[in-house]
């Protein structure tokens, strides 16, 4: 277990920097000095440092899921914090996804699993600050599920070829039913290339290019889930044998048609 406390934290230093600040100004309470759902400067500066600690206490401890941090008057007492500090650096845990606070007896702050949602917006609206291209957006899918789809031929095994074909008879269904639901089997083959990083950023692009399609091109997603199921089912077979050049053959070749048919 790693000691919890090695003094000081960065929290420590830009607390006591606050407390200084304060002191000067006013002996008044936090709440007093400002509305709670929008702390000062300094304040919001001292709970997001506080937040960070949080989570990097999460990272130490193997990310806990469903284990209790503390209530909120230990997180104040830890911490040394105003309680409208504690609940700001609570509001950005909860935005991240990676804790909430748990209301009533027994309540407190609970470690969650992060949701890739919470990244995806960030870095949606960041792309689009960069003036991203949907052809871009194409070119780096292409390079990220190709090797993504090479290194699952090589890493298959029996509960990943049960995945992969639970997974298309999901689409299988969803296409008969005229719902587009196509971008999952690229997202899963990602995730049995055994790297997380992967399935992470194929998952974030699809998605942008989904979002975009919706706002671009309503009413093509059923056309294209006609044709991309069997070029899916191709892909698999290809993965299941554990094929690794034939698997990214076929993944080039439907990503190439899907790209003509986008763009
Ligand atoms: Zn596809």
């Amino acid at each position: 277990m790693r000691n919890e406390a090695p003094a000081p934290h960065q929290w420590q230093l830009a607390r006591e920097a606050q407390d200084g600040r304060s002191a000067a100004r006013s002996s008044r309470k936090d709440g007093l000095a400002s509305s709670p759902e929008t702390p000062p400067p300094d304040q919001r500066k001292l709970a997001e440092i506080v937040a960070y600690e949080i989570e990097q206490q999460i990272v130490a401890q193997g990310w806990p899921v469903g284990i209790l941090l503390g209530s909120e008057p230990e997180l104040i007492e830890r911490f040394g914090v105003s309680r409208a500090v504690l609940r700001e650096s609570v509001r950005i845990l909860e935005n991240h996804t990676t804790a909430r606070m748990r209301r009533g007896p027994g309540g407190g702050l609970i470690v969650t699993e992060p949701l890739t949602t919470a990244l995806i917006r960030p870095v949606a609206l960041y792309l689009e600050y960069c003036r991203v291209t949907p052809e871009q957006i194409i070119e780096t899918g292409t390079i990220l599920e190709l090797a993504g789809v090479e290194l699952a031929a090589e890493r298959i095994n029996e509960e990943g070829i049960l995945t992969l074909r639970e997974c298309l008879e999901v689409e299988r269904k969803a296409s008969m039913e005229g719902l587009p639901s196509m971008a999952r089997i690229h997202v899963t083959i990602a995730e049995l290339s055994g790297n997380p990083v992967l399935p992470l950023f194929v998952k974030m692009l699809t998605e942008l290019e989904d979002a975009r399609m919706k706002r671009h091109r309503e009413g093509s997603a059923a056309v294209v889930s006609m044709v991309g199921h069997d070029a899916h089912a191709a892909i698999v077979d290809a993965v299941v044998r554990g094929d690794g050049a034939l698997a990214r053959h076929r993944m080039s070749r439907h990503l190439s048609d899907l790209s003509s048919s986008v763009l």
